[in-house]
């Protein structure tokens, strides 16, 4: 098999059994058996239907910045679009591929002056990313918006699904559930003036770095928002800032994000996110349920071998 995905999917940059703690924001993750990067929809089309053809799984992955990859990895191919990421502004239209950073999106809506994407001038993941979680902050979200995506479906095929028939919620879209795959999407913005859209994006990143632990690696906040609360005020009440588990610990900034501040491995995120919902719970009734998503294989540890 290794033969034949040497000559079905030449050209591709596909690099084996790699280590994905280099890719993620949290710096825990074991290997992925096959780690691409498409150059184009072509090339992803290509990986797609040679995964198909030989029963082999496969996943994307945005900038990482919302998961934990488990200790041992990821079997198939994790398909990174890094190289897909050009990003086009036709009048008060930006269209920005998968692969495209969201922060430096918001940039091209600033230098156009064009207002509505201010709210993620600080989220650090990419665009295929923000629309499969509906990405929001102060106040936004993507799909207020958003127009349109072109997506991949699972047999390789490539349309155009508008943003009224993406099922979204708080941080929730259709593509969690039938794991369409985002190429690229368009976003309907309004004219603005350039000083105060900069001047919004310097308040809000401002706020960012006075509230969040931006200085260590961690995956923004664990969890969701419960109704009627917010999760880092549950935590801060039942006193568990600081609360460590091997490398991982609940931030002393913000309660609601955990830091990686030794060498912590995704075994001690999970560990410590169990904790924190049971111990929440004890304190307040509430369970916490995790934003973050957790994907991969369990190391299997020696004695369960
Ligand atoms: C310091 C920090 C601050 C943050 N602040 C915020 C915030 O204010 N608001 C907020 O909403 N989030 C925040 N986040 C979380 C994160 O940045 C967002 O959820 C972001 O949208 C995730 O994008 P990503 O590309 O990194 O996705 P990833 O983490 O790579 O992936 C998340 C999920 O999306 C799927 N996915 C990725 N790309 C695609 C695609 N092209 N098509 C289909 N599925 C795809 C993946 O399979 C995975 O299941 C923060 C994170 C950090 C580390």
């Amino acid at each position: 098999m290794l033969k034949e995905m040497k000559t079905s999917l030449e050209g591709i940059d596909i690099r084996f059994n790699e280590p994905l703690k280099k890719y993620t924001y949290t710096k825990v993750g074991g290997p992925a058996d096959f780690l691409a990067f498409p150059r184009n929809r072509y090339e992803l089309a290509r990986i797609v239907k040679f995964a198909n053809k030989h029963d082999l799984p496969w996943m994307v992955l945005g900038n990482a910045s919302n998961l934990i990859v488990r200790d041992g990895g990821i079997r198939g191919f994790v398909i990174m679009f890094d190289k897909l990421n050009s990003v086009t502004v036709d009048g008060y239209v930006i269209e920005a591929e998968a692969g495209s950073n969201l922060i430096e999106t918001t940039k091209v809506a600033q230098y156009h002056s064009l207002t509505g994407f201010e709210f993620a001038c600080g989220i650090p993941g990419s665009i295929g990313g923000a629309v499969f979680m509906n990405a929001g902050a102060y106040g936004g979200e993507i799909s207020h918006i958003l127009i349109s995506a072109q997506v991949l479906t699972r047999d390789g095929e490539i349309k155009t699904v508008e943003a009224r028939d993406m099922r979204f919620g708080y941080r929730r879209s259709a593509f969690q559930d039938n794991k369409e795959v985002v190429i690229s999407a368009k976003f309907s913005l309004k004219p603005g003036d350039y000083t105060v859209i900069s001047q919004e994006m310097q308040r809000l990143n401002h706020l960012r770095a006075l509230k969040q632990p931006l200085e260590h690696p961690s995956c923004g906040s664990v969890f969701k928002r419960p109704m009627g609360h917010f999760a880092g005020q549950l935590i801060m009440e039942a006193n568990l800032m600081g609360h460590r588990i091997g490398g991982v610990e609940v931030s002393k900034k913000h309660a609601g994000f955990m830091v990686n501040i030794d060498n912590g491995s995704a075994k001690n995120y999970e560990d410590l996110i169990a904790d924190v919902i049971r111990r929440v719970k004890e304190n307040s009734g509430v369970t916490l349920e995790p934003e973050v998503r957790i994907i991969g294989e369990k190391e299997i540890q020696a004695e369960d071998a």
